[in-house]
């Protein structure tokens, strides 16, 4: 491998929509580019079935065909994408050091990290079971195909009072259920939830299991204070106990909040001159694709400003 193979002026960590948008941007902007994208590049994405809130598509698309679409776009536009992790990041010096699984070793001028983040699950065996089958992370991804349905949404904080109100637009009935006796989630939201005749709050109880055939229809219910067992018949139950912004890679080396999120400003420059975050990495709040998308554009333009005045060798 010469050196040209090796050195790049952006490097990007991800292939959500965050890393392919910070991709089109970057190669557009006449740097040279490459995204590592992982085994498997599509982030999120290829596990949603269908999305209908992105625009430009009349009708839902595939997550794996938007995703694989973004793939061929940055490719065309000549990007390089290396179907390999980066295990080993070196932000001391300039040019940054990035070590990939496979063991070859990347420079680069400008680095933009678009991880991601994972919705937390419960962990247990049946939730696995039945993920994909009525157990889901994602209420606006999938929420609509429960209009008429009973479902239950998992969690007390903002996340789980959001999703439940979403849910109450398709679903009969919405049961929130909650490992305490109070929630997390805001005083307004609070109030909203309150106000709404779909809704039902089960204070105290923690799913013990999810049960049904092919599909989920019951999810058990234990009562942590009196270890009683509630049985509730919904189709549908919805995980929102927070996420887990990937982060592994940068501890240590970007200032971090308490949630492990990367801290950055509003031009998604980093704690470190000439690395940005964007996407769910970074991002406390939304988690939706678009916003990803938009963040990574902000990411790249950064970094090709960074590069043009010339503080990338400073
Ligand atoms: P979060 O605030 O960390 O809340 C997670 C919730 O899940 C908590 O209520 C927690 O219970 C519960 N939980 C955690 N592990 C659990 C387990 N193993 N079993 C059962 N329950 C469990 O996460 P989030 O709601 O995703 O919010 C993340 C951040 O985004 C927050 O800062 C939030 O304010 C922000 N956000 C804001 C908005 C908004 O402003 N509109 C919307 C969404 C998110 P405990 O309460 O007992 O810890």
């Amino acid at each position: 491998m010469t050196e040209q193979d090796s050195h790049f002026e952006i490097a990007i960590i991800g292939s959500g929509p965050a890393g392919f948008t910070a991709a089109i941007y970057a190669t557009r902007g006449g740097a040279s580019t490459a995204l590592f994208g992982g085994m498997a590049p599509g982030g999120q994405l290829l596990q949603t079935m269908e999305i209908e809130n992105y625009p430009g598509f009349v009708d839902p698309v595939v997550g794996a065909d938007l995703m694989s679409n973004m793939l061929r776009q940055v490719t065309r536009l000549g990007a390089k994408v290396f179907q390999d992790s980066i295990t080993g990041l070196d932000l001391s010096a300039r040019p940054f050091r990035l070590k990939a699984g496979s063991g070859k070793d990347y420079t680069a001028d400008a680095v933009i990290l678009a991880t991601g983040a994972q919705a937390r699950w419960l962990g247990t065996p049946s939730e696995e079971k039945y993920k994909g089958k009525g157990v889901s992370g994602c209420a606006t991804c999938d929420g609509f195909f429960y209009r008429g349905k009973e479902v239950c949404v998992i969690g007390g904080g903002d996340t789980a009072a959001e999703d439940t109100l979403f849910l109450t637009k398709f679903a009969a009935k919405v049961y929130l259920v909650h490992r305490r006796d109070q929630l997390r989630a805001s005083f307004r939201l609070q109030e909203k939830l309150k106000a709404n005749p779909k809704v039902e709050i089960i204070y105290d109880h923690i799913p013990e299991e999810f049960t049904g055939e092919a599909k989920l229809s019951a999810v058990n219910l234990k009562n942590v204070k009196t270890g009683a067992i509630r049985r509730l018949d919904v189709t549908g139950a919805f995980i929102a106990i927070g996420h887990t912004p990937a982060t592994g890679l940068v501890k240590d080396k970007l200032k971090l909040d308490e949630g492990g999120y990367v801290v950055t400003d509003e031009k998604t420059a980093t704690s470190v001159p000439g690395v940005y975050a964007a996407g769910d990495v970074m991002d406390t709040r939304y988690k939706q694709a678009v916003v990803a998308a938009g963040t990574g554009c902000k990411a790249a333009l950064e970094a090709l400003a960074f590069i043009e005045a010339g503080d990338a060798h400073s």
